[in-house]
């Protein structure tokens, strides 16, 4: 009984709700008529892509559109307006929908599009809402997810999930992968004769050169305390050697000066090996770059061994 009468009442006064939800909304409306020109637009619409009051109105939608995404954008409307669905948010995808300020700046958006019929023709409506601060928040949530504080590099989970992924793609195109995995030597010792933060400086100091010498190769990572780990794609073995060797060669130059004290030598020993051709996963190939540090350790420190 309630229900009924709330649906008269409501149908009743529906010119006048529909007007107001259009005009006040937060959201904007935008409808464009079978030839993609705007013949419907809300305040706030023009406010959300910087247009004045009537001046969207009689353009083609693709001045709200990049022009990069116009063409792929001509094709969703015709698939739409072909399709069997009259209603459909876009804004879950994963893939951003891009639209375009009247300055040329970008906007995110999450869309609902919709069509129907009008006495003039049919219309195709598409709500819009400014999601460029959600996604913002999304992609700064996901950085700082995925790095390590102390070093700025990948954290061991982000390493690890990049890293199959990259190995992944590597077999399929038939490319060669190889691991490195690098520890600083007795670095217990810094901590317990210099202290925490000199600990901490020579961490940071090592990522720095890492990042240096490995500039271009993104896949590089914290694995955990002082050691860290680089898996290189289409790299022979040979090469990623020559890569950890020029690591270590620019830490044994440089000294950590810490405030009082005397200049601390820093030295990095690395294992490095190559995917066989039966393994799939990063896991056999860490496994076998542990072993490789594990001799360089044992032989001595401050060298890179191969397995
Ligand atoms: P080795 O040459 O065999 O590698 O000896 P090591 O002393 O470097 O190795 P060990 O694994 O015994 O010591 C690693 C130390 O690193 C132990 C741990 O307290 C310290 N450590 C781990 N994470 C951090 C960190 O974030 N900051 C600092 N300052 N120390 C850390
Ligand atoms: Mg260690
Ligand atoms: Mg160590």
């Amino acid at each position: 009984m309630f229900a009924a009468h709330a649906v008269q009442s409501c149908e009743v006064q529906s010119d006048d709700i529909y007007r107001k939800i259009f005009y006040e909304v937060a959201d904007g409306i935008v409808g464009i008529d079978e030839n993609g020109i705007i013949s419907l637009c809300n305040p706030s619409a023009e406010v959300m892509f910087g247009w004045q009051p009537g001046e969207l109105i009689g353009r083609p939608l693709d001045v709200l559109l990049p022009e990069e995404v116009r063409p792929h954008h001509h094709h969703h409307i015709a698939d739409f307006q072909s399709g069997a669905v009259d209603a459909r948010y876009m804004g879950q995808r994963l893939a951003n929908t891009i639209g375009r300020r009247a300055d040329g700046s970008e906007i995110n958006l999450g869309i609902t599009i919709l069509r129907t019929q009008t006495e003039a023709g049919p219309i195709m409506v598409a709500v819009v809402r400014d999601i460029t601060e959600v996604r913002r928040y999304q992609s700064e949530l996901q950085r700082l997810a995925d790095t390590d504080p102390l070093t700025g590099l990948l954290n061991r989970r982000a390493f690890k999930s990049k890293a199959e992924h990259e190995i992944a793609q590597s077999l399929s195109q038939e490319h060669d992968v190889s691991a490195i995995l690098f520890d600083i030597d007795n670095f217990k010792m810094i901590n317990d004769t210099f202290g925490h933060d000199a600990g901490d400086d020579v961490i940071r100091n090592f990522a720095c050169t890492v990042r240096k010498v490995m500039e271009g190769y993104d896949l590089v990572g914290r694995w955990g305390g002082e050691e860290f780990v680089a898996v290189v794609a289409n790299t022979s073995l040979g090469r990623a050697a020559e890569i950890a060797e020029a690591v270590r060669l620019d830490v044994e130059e440089q000294c950590l000066l810490p405030a009082d004290g005397a200049p601390v030598k820093v030295t990095v020993s690395a294992g490095v090996t190559g995917l066989n051709r039966k393994e799939k996963s990063l896991s056999p190939l860490i496994s076998r770059a542990d072993a490789a540090l594990y001799e360089a350790k044992r032989h001595g420190r401050n060298r890179v061994m191969l397995l």
